[in-house]
């Protein structure tokens, strides 16, 4: 491998990942240029629940992935300005059904076997610990999972893309980053075509381009399918409804809370960050729908949290998870196109910090790191279709 300050590394896309690889790779010391259709952190990562957790992830190795992604914030956050972007506010999960109990009593006994930080809590340490809560009914149940939080990612990603600029790197966003062509060039390079300016010459292609990777992989010409839930046909499960709603009253929830009806955490600007697991929408729900949902996701935040009286819905958005068919991340080199390193994961604002960490370690190293063993391309070249693993709101 030629000097880690010699190698031309081109990051596409600018969301939570590949603004996370950009900076890893930057400090480092690569060539990087970082390649962005539009400004960055504006598709998926912008509208993320951005909830840190690995609350129902499986199988173990996932779980154990997505922890190592909660601690990585938190190892990042107090060098890193974490007061404007990073929120460790631990989460609450009621549930007020026969069944939801149990499931929920034991995924805090399985969790809490796994070293995972969650507990059961009465009513009244509920009451403390987020003193806007209303219950519902007697006999709920709450689990208190501490370790848990949130990051607002619109300061997250412009102070990782301008601290990879600090480091050396070329952002580019809009015409110029936008990336319609990857060519085999000498040596196993790729020449990097974008909508408006030569061509890019690189060593290292890493496709951060969340739910438009596989797109990157056809250019590649790679034989490797990259599946992901189809998220453009009616009814399909990738898309999810956000709503933000105001203004949230200082008496307002200060923590991650989730009801089987509503999942809600505070957002900047005053807002609620609002979904459902019910909400169903898809890329082609008439706006009026929209509306009504959005009114009932706001109802529901009232019936839950104090501090909402005079909220109205401020904005709502359909956005598209990039979920693996199999719910596990994908990341690695393309088989038939080994310049073209992908990374594409659901739970991705999670896993950013601790994936690009791997991901540099493995471009700066030449070493694999065994953590990454279960998610390479190359499991789909032998079983291009599996089933989902994952429930879409976890
Ligand atoms: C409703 C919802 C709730 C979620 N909740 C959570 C949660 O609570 N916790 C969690 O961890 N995760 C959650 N996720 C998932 C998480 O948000 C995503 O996994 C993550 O944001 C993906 O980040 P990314 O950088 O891979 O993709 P994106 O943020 O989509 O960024 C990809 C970027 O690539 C750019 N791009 C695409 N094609 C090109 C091209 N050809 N040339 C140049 N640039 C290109 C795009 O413009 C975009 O900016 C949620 C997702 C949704 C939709």
């Amino acid at each position: 491998m030629a000097s880690v300050r010699s190698r031309r590394c081109v990051v596409i896309g600018a969301g939570v990942l590949g603004a996370s690889v950009a900076d890893r790779l930057a400090s480092a010391g690569l060539q990087v240029t970082l390649l962005e259709q539009d400004q960055p952190g504006r598709a998926t990562s912008r509208w993320s629940f951005a909830w840190l957790n690995s609350n129902d992830k499986a199988p173990r190795p996932y779980h154990d992935l997505n922890h190592a992604g909660i601690l990585a914030w938190a190892e990042l956050a107090p060098d890193f300005d974490g007061a404007a972007w990073y929120r460790p506010v631990g989460h609450l999960e009621l549930a007020t059904t026969d069944a939801g109990r149990t499931e929920l009593e034991a995924r805090a006994r399985r969790l809490t076997d796994w070293g995972y930080p969650a507990r059961l809590v009465s009513q009244a340490e509920a009451s403390e610990l987020e003193p806007a809560l209303r219950f519902p009914e007697s006999g709920t149940t709450v689990a208190w999972f501490p370790g848990e939080g949130y990051v607002l990612t619109e300061p997250l990603i412009a102070r990782l893309v301008a601290r990879a600029a600090s480091n050396g790197a070329d952002v580019r966003t809009g015409d110029p980053g936008r990336v319609i062509g990857l060519d085999p060039g000498p040596a196993e390079t790729l020449r990097v075509r974008t909508a408006a300016d030569p061509v890019l010459e690189a060593d290292e292609v890493v496709g951060c381009a969340g739910r438009w990777v596989p797109e990157l992989a056809e250019m590649a010409g790679s034989p490797c399918p990259v599946p992901l839930v189809d998220w453009e046909k009616p009814g399909a499960a990738a898309p999810g409804l956000v709503v933000r709603a105001g203004p949230l009253a200082s008496a307002g929830p200060v923590r991650l809370v989730h009801t089987s009806e509503v999942s809600l955490r505070p957002h900047a600007g005053g807002l609620l960050h609002l979904e459902a697991p019910d909400a169903a929408v898809d890329l082609h729900t008439p706006e009026p729908d929209l509306r009504r949902w959005a009114a009932t996701l706001l109802r529901r935040a009232q019936q839950t949290v104090r501090g909402l009286i005079d909220a109205r819905v401020e904005e709502f958005q359909v956005c598209v998870r990039p979920m693996p068919a199999d719910g596990q991340s994908i990341v690695g080199r393309l088989p038939g196109a080994p310049s073209l390193y992908i990374a594409v994961t659901h739970s991705g604002v999670t896993l950013a910090a601790h994936l690009s960490r791997l991901i540099a370690t493995e471009l700066t190293t030449g070493t694999p790191p065994a953590d990454l063993a279960p998610y390479r391309p190359d499991r789909f070249l032998t079983n291009p279709s599996p089933p989902a693993s994952l429930p879409p709101s976890r």
